[in-house]
């Protein structure tokens, strides 16, 4: 800015003052020096008004007497505050003022030739001091802010570094710092009091203390990669050892610190303790393989167990299933608190029997248990089931009851080899139901033919049905031969199956599963209905023949509701007489408990059927029931008829002796699997009727047999 400067003209009216035109030559001649300087901080009007001001105080300062070279230095001293300050500057001045001045100074007291040059000076002289004070305060300005810069930038530092310090010292996880010799530089408290040292201990240890033999492989190698610069950084949960011997876990991160150049200088190593987390982690592992009741292993573990057996190729697995007997019904008597307890009773045992063998016992669910025992010793497996029977069989005491516990275990071996876990499972639970149902308290070896039979059980039993659908039952034809003229009284009805996958089978293989699952009562319905049809045919063929037809009735079909009604039906429907009809039973389906069994078959020999009791002399051959029931014939079994062979047994007088009762009941008499001429006579001379048996005839199909049915039977033929 420009400040209006006074000038200290006393003397002026004395002498001729310079005239405005000398003044504005001297500025023109001034702004023109100036205006050549490459940068002006102002535009060249405002330049030319400045040094006009500028002018009239050099004017005022060269006419004075003496020259005022205080007011010229000022002058030369303003151009630099006005930020004149080009190289152009001074030269310019120096040159205008030359020019210029003596001619303005010709007005003063003095010589002109005198007062130019000094007033000329002065302007130099303040303008070069005022420019030195410039520089040296810019000079110092820059020394200041460069002292200020370095200030904060140390402070900076110093600002990060206390607080990097802290977050070390202060830090909950652990850290610590090596060099690349494996020496411990520095380590923080956590790291230290992590393992039981003091910070100075710490750090006289070195990194390859931290390392342990039995660390997971490749641990060490990692550590060599970061500090070869291979890896900046590695994450792993590594243990370490508290200096007073127990182990803990921790999260370590080793990281890499390179100096400038980029060369590896330092590790850092950053440890967090797991040790918890990893308890718990184990914990719930432990929660999820065993059983929170009895805290033995659980059906995870043991199956998990083995599998592991079976990756050892050549291995032999050993199983005992095991279920306790009858322990429903403890649940059910004393409640189930009661029953928990009992299965924690029992675990006990079986863990303190079992794991002092050093095999596996697991709990598979409710009341059944299983152990483990890899590649056996001989016997080893039959010692076991016997030890564990013998430890459960001392009763349990809980709350004031004494209670008896059984199990029944089903025990299989075998080489791992050719078998899968889920077969040896299977087969143990199989050989567990063979030991229940041979009596419970008992252990059972899996046995591969009684599987098979079981097998074929189970598949006829699925397949009876279908059998029936697709017509593979068949009826088969034995005469009834009178001992006396060898004619042909009847013929007993006997089912055969032929069986796709099977062949032809007797029913010795499937009428007990029949009667199981209630098949009979369609089957022995599809029989009777054919039977009936066939001796309708042939009697309406041979009207004085009078044939009957024997058809076997099995116990469950007498507890049909159905039966009387059914048995009427069939009759009316294939135009048999009842009279000609027989229906054979065993003496356990009469003897059975009174009621419908009893009412049916009364009804039946009400409408003239004939009851014919089946195999007479193998069950309770009580003779006392016979007179209550509307019976017809006796069927001497076949044992009665063998016993016949051997007179020193006094088969011969029990067979009379039976003939003989029967008669006097009114009842005739069949004796059943003749298959000697010495009997068929025997039989006759007893006063026996009738006979049925290989002598006489096998079995036959229909069509085989119904053009011999009118002659007499010629023994052996
Ligand atoms: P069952 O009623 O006692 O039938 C006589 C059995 O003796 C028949 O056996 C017959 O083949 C056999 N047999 C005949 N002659 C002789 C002989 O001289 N010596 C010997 N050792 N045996 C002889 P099968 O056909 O095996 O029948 C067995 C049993 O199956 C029958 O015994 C009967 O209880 C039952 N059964 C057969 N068919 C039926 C049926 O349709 N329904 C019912 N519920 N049971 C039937
Ligand atoms: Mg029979
Ligand atoms: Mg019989």
């Amino acid at each position: 800015m420009l400040t209006p400067m006074t000038g200290r003209g006393g003397r002026a009216g004395r002498r001729r003052r310079p005239g405005d035109a000398d003044v504005s030559a001297l500025v023109s001649s001034w702004t023109g020096a100036l205006a050549r300087a490459p940068y002006l901080p102002m535009a060249r009007a405002e330049l030319g008004e400045f040094l006009t001001v500028l002018a009239r105080r050099l004017v005022d300062a060269a006419v004075a007497d003496p020259v005022d070279l205080h007011l010229a230095r000022r002058t030369g001293a303003a151009l630099v505050d006005a930020d004149l300050v080009s190289a152009e500057v001074l030269p310019g001045t120096v040159a205008a003022l030359g020019r210029h001045l003596a001619e303005i100074a010709a007005g003063g007291a003095r010589d002109p030739r005198e007062v130019a040059p000094e007033a000329q000076a002065a302007v130099a002289d303040g303008y070069v001091t005022r420019l030195r004070a410039r520089l040296l305060d810019e000079q110092e300005m820059v020394r200041r802010a460069e002292v200020e810069a370095r200030r904060q930038i140390e402070q900076a530092l110093r600002s990060s570094e206390a607080r990097f310090r802290a977050i070390f010292s202060d830090a909950g996880i652990g850290i610590g710092i090596g060099d690349m010799e494996g020496r411990i530089v520095d380590a923080n408290q956590a790291f230290a009091s992590m393992l039981g040292y003091t910070i100075p201990e710490f750090c006289r240890l070195r990194v390859s203390d931290l390392f342990y033999e039995d660390d997971a492989a490749g641990m060490w190698e990692m550590y060599q990669d970061v500090i070869d610069g291979r890896r900046d950084h590695a994450r792993v949960e590594k243990r370490y050892r508290h200096r007073d011997g127990h182990f803990m876990w921790t999260d370590m991160t080793a990281s890499l610190i390179r100096d400038a150049s980029g060369a590896p200088k330092y590790t850092v190593a950053m440890v967090e303790d797991v040790t918890a987390r990893r308890e718990l982690q184990e914990r719930l592992r432990r929660q999820a393989l065993h059983d929170p009741l009895t805290l033995l292993p659980n059906r995870t573990l043991f199956l998990d167990r083995l599998t592991e057996v079976f990756a050892r190729p050549g291995a032999r697995v050993g199983v005992c299933y095991l279920d306790l007997d009858r322990f429903k019904a403890v649940n059910d008597r004393l409640g189930h608190d009661v029953g928990d307890r009992l299965l924690v009773a029992v675990a006990g045992r079986l863990d303190e029997c079992v794991s002092t063998r050093g095999h596996l016992v697991a709990r598979m669910g409710g009341d059944e248990f299983v152990i483990l025992v890899e590649d056996p010793p001989d016997g080893e497996l039959a010692v076991l089931a016997d030890t564990v029977l013998e430890v459960l069989a001392e009763p349990v005491e809980i709350d004031g009851h004494r209670l008896a516990v059984s199990a029944s275990i089903g025990v299989i071996e075998r080489a791992v080899a050719g078998t899968t876990p889920a077969d040896v499972l299977k087969a143990a639970d199989v050989t567990l139901y063979w030991a229940k149902s041979d009596g419970r308290n008992r252990w059972a070896r899996f046995d591969p033919e009684r599987n098979a039979r079981d097998m074929t059980r189970y598949t006829l039993s699925t397949t009876l049905l279908p059998g029936l659908e697709r017509d593979e039952f068949r009826v088969e034809y034995q005469p009834i031969v009178g001992l006396d003229d060898g004619r042909v009284r009847g013929v007993e009805a006997l089912v055969r199956w032929a069986h796709p996958t099977f062949g032809l089978l007797g029913p010795g293989a499937f009428i007990e599963l029949a009667e199981e699952n209630g098949f009979i009562v369609p089957l022995g319905r599809r029989v009777l209905t054919e039977a009936c049809e066939r001796a309708a045919v042939w009697n309406a063929a041979h009207p004085d023949a009078d044939l009957f037809v024997s058809v076997n009735l099995a116990v469950r079909q007498t507890h049909e509701p159905d039966l009387v009604q059914d048995v009427a039906r069939i009759l009316d429907e294939t135009g048999l007489p009842p009279r000609l009809l027989q229906l054979e039973l065993t003496e356990s389906a009469l003897l059975g408990p009174a009621g419908r069994p009893v009412e049916a078959i009364t009804a039946l020999a009400d409408m003239g059927v004939r009851i014919a009791v089946d195999d007479f002399g193998t069950g309770y051959s009580n003779l006392s029931y016979l007179p209550r029931l509307p019976l017809h014939t006796l069927k001497l079994a076949g044992v009665l008829v063998d016993g016949l062979r051997k007179p020193a047994t006094g088969g011969g007088s029990i067979v009379a002796s039976l003939v003989v009762l029967a008669h006097a009941l009114g009842l005739t008499v069949i004796a059943e699997a003749v298959e000697t001429v010495a009997q068929a006579e025997q039989l006759r001379a007893s006063g026996c009727d009738t006979g049925q048996g290989w002598l006489f005839a096998r079995p036959a199909a229909w069509e085989d047999l119904v053009d011999r049915l009118a002659d007499p039977v010629r023994p052996g033929t």
